[in-house]
């Protein structure tokens, strides 16, 4: 509910100013904020390898027709989501109301064998903690209210971190009775709960009101267990200590071996997680960022914790933990904890003022403290419904957590590996020797630069500022000479276009088209024709929508099924044709496709991935398609007019998707990352694969993003990455050499604010196996 000193409750919008988009200041400034560290090439030397393959293979998936896992082959079905026709509502439209109405006091199981009392509705004991502690220790409240101070600067700034937050956990299981000793497949379900959770990847967001879905945030925080203990050892991440305690309280004494548990593990480097019997009907509790150190942390219930072995109905998917990490990073209840008034704050401004608890599953809506008629919004993780009937976290706590992790906790985050790196902007030509860039600055501003024919404008490490508040890097196509089309999501995850006509930018140099929805994918680009434009996004159901540009007007959103687990991708080869891909919750490859009259698919084309996939389509009836696989090797499959080929394995050891282009009838020019972060080049020029089908070209650099690559001419290549200091850099292939060298890079200036995208489930996103 908004704090009422704090005014940034009605935000406005009109349809040409991106959401919190400071009012135009006309920062004429043509400079990407910050100014290039360098203007040499940093990105030259530090090859860690020098040899030209990227040491490939030796992978136990190999043949990604195999596979090995059972979800290889899902010709046979099993899960209802692998024919990718799971349904789901409209993200933005339909998306009626909430769940079923069941009172209160849900009744619930009270005894499940065994001496376990299990709640039947939620009581957290956060406060308990909160109050102890602004009684006891003075040092705690100066801690608090100082925190306080700095998240309402870092919010009213509209700060957001960059990147996504990974944070390394380790879960004490402090047991009494041999089921309290939780299996690993408990504590690994859990992660896997707060990793959907927290990226707004759960599918359960589809009983969210249409009226609240637009509050529907991506924290960008993600949780691992840790890999190495605090003294540098190789580790589970998980402890298990047997004790004579038959059951904790919120007084913290699981939290030391001298009181019957065990003591934390560093909180600036860990999140600790102690999993034990509570009593008293407490699921668990945990302590506000700023209080002492030895016991920082959340507790847990074991019957509250993960989705199988103890955890136990309502309270069996997960969300105790969630709710308590929400604590953890600086959530208060969403009611404001007065009791039932209507005069207490979470400090967010964007959740509505609510008077007490929601416990169950409510009726929507539930209307108190004057909030109708869409009343408390009860799907918030930081409510007191019941598991199933909270779903979200909103764009302002996420600020919250945000603000933490950039402040107090900032130890915590390890920002450096995980999900897939986007690419850190568009690049794309309308003509030749035309180049233009679209990257996001530190403020998450869109900045432009261009290459004319002769020279970068406005300057060889300058940018144009185009405005907004970016949450996606900018997606850009181009139907035809001298013609843009932007797209971004903004802060609301709604999708944002503007457009360059030749002589202005529409609707304004810094304004942007409102096109709605609510989208938890990058959106992604095609045009098959003059004044045509294809947007395809996911939806919070994670089903695929479709929204295009006739010549005359917007059309859709419209729904396309599928639960997909990667960003689409999208390509046209011909008038009125599209080719769609994803990947399925089996982390195969699904394909839809529009043949002028009508959408084909979902086809199932297999694999197991470890990335989005890549498709380019080198001539009319002709897509190529690639992936990595989970032994992060390079595969491609290709569809030749009639059918498709296999995966063939094309070597590698990989740490981005693809990209891929095609300057000409068959030929493709594949770039990647290798492990030493370093550009990988191979291609096929129509008979065979170059340097090897298995083999890389070596391109140097350190990247930190996925290359970008565009072709405007025959035997013309133009290759973008980002080095370490965050600068643009380009590369090019003339048609006999790579200037400025086969490794170097000219720098284009710039600090550019990356984005990674996660892979929800696949083995990249479960421990360390494959940093993709
Ligand atoms: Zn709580």
């Amino acid at each position: 509910m908004p704090r009422k000193a704090n005014g940034r409750a009605d935000k406005h919008r009109d349809d040409d100013r991106m959401p919190g988009e400071a009012p135009a200041t006309e920062q004429n400034g043509h400079a990407a904020n910050g100014q290039p560290a360098a203007d040499g090439m940093p990105m030259t030397g530090a090859p860690a390898s020098s040899s030209t393959t990227m040491s490939g293979g030796g992978s136990p998936a190999a043949d990604m027709g195999g596979g090995g896992s059972p979800a290889a082959d899902m010709g046979g079905g099993g899960s209802p989501a692998a024919e990718m026709n799971a349904g789901g509502s409209p993200a933005g439209a339909g998306m009626a109301g909430g769940g079923q109405a069941s009172g209160a006091g849900m009744s619930g199981a009270t005894d499940t064998g065994g001496q376990t009392e299990l709640p039947n509705r939620r009581q957290c004991g956060v406060m308990d903690v909160h109050r102890r502690l602004l009684s006891t220790n003075p040092a705690y409240a100066a801690a608090r209210s100082a925190l306080e101070t700095a998240t309402m600067v870092y919010v009213s700034r509209e700060e957001r971190f960059t990147g996504v937050a990974r944070i390394p956990c380790v879960v004490h299981v402090v047991w009494n009775t041999n089921a309290q000793n939780i299996s690993q497949a408990q504590i690994d379900s859990q992660i896997d709960v707060l990793n959907r959770d927290y990226r707004a990847t759960n599918p359960d967001t589809s009983i969210v009101p249409s009226v609240f879905s637009g509050l529907i945030a991506d924290s960008r925080v993600e949780f691992f267990l840790a890999t190495e203990d605090p003294n540098g050892n190789p580790t589970t991440g998980v402890t298990r200590t047997q004790t004579s305690t038959a059951s904790f309280g919120t007084d913290d004494k699981v939290k030391s071996s001298a009181t019957g548990g065990i003591d934390p593990w560093d909180p600036a480097n860990y999140l600790n997680i102690w999993v034990c019997q509570l009593g008293g009907g407490l699921l668990g509790y945990a302590q506000f960022p700023g209080g002492p150190a030895n016991t920082d942390g959340v507790v847990i219930l074991h019957s509250g914790f993960g989705t199988n072995g103890t955890a136990a109905a309502p309270f069996d998917l997960g969300r105790t933990t969630t709710h308590e990490v929400g604590h953890y990073l600086n959530l208060f209840h969403i009611w404001g904890d007065d009791g039932s008034g209507c005069s207490g704050s979470d400090e967010c401004a964007d959740t509505p003022n609510a008077a007490g608890p929601n416990f169950g599953v409510p009726a929507f809506p539930h209307v108190t403290c004057s909030n109708g008629p869409n009343g408390d919004l009860f799907y918030d993780y930081m409510d007191y419904t019941d598991d199933r009937g909270m779903v979200m976290f909103t764009t302002d706590q996420v600020a919250r957590m945000q603000a933490t992790l950039d402040t107090v906790r900032k130890d915590l985050p390890d920002f450096g590996s995980g999900g897939t790196p986007e690419p850190a902007g568009s690049i794309v030509s309308w003509g030749a020797n035309r180049l233009d860039a679209f990257v996001l600055g530190t403020d998450l501003a869109m900045y432009h630069k261009w290459w004319n024919g002769s020279a970068w404008g406005p300057s060889v490490a300058g940018y144009e500022y185009m405005g907004g508040i970016c949450m996606s890097a900018p997606e850009v196509a181009s139907w035809g000479p001298n013609r843009l089309d932007a797209f971004v999501l903004g802060t609301d995850h709604a999708l944002y276009h503007k457009w360059w006509d030749g002589s202005n930018w529409g609707p304004s140099a810094t304004g942007y088209e409102y096109l709605g929805g609510v989208c938890m994918s990058p959106p992604r680009l095609a045009t098959w024709g003059p004044d045509r434009l294809d947007a395809f996004v996911l939806g919070t159901d994670r089903a695929l929508y479709h929204k295009w540009w006739d010549g005359s007007s917007w059309n859709g959103y419209e729904y396309l099924g599928g639960v997909c687990m990667s960003p689409p991708e999208v390509v046209a080869w011909g008038p009125d044709r599209l080719d769609a891909f994803v990947l399925g919750t089996d982390n195969a490859v699904y394909h839809k496709w529009w043949d002028g009259s009508s959408w084909n698919g979902y086809e199932y084309l297999g694999g197991v991935c470890a990335s989005p996939p890549r498709v380019v389509a080198w001539g009319e009836n002709r897509l190529d398609l690639f992936v990595i696989g989970t032994d992060s090797a390079l595969y491609h499959k290709w569809w030749d007019g009639s059918s498709w080929s296999g995966y063939e394995y094309m070597g590698g050891v990989c740490t981005t998707a693809p990209t891929v282009v095609s300057w000409g009838s068959d030929r493709l020019d594949v770039f990647l990352l290798g492990t030493d972060f370093a550009l990988y080049h191979k291609w096929w020029d129509g008979s065979s694969w170059g340097p090897s089908v298995t083999g890389y070209e070596y391109m140097g650099g350190i990247c930190t993003d996925e290359p970008r690559v565009v072709s405007w001419d025959t035997n013309r290549l133009d290759v973008f990455v980002t080095g370490t200091d965050k600068q643009l850099y380009h590369k090019w292939w003339d048609g006999s050499s790579w200037g400025p060298s086969v490794t170097g890079y000219e720098g284009l200036g710039g600090v550019i604010s990356d984005f990674k995208v996660t892979v929800p489930d696949s083995p990249a996103s479960i421990g360390q196996g494959v940093k993709i």
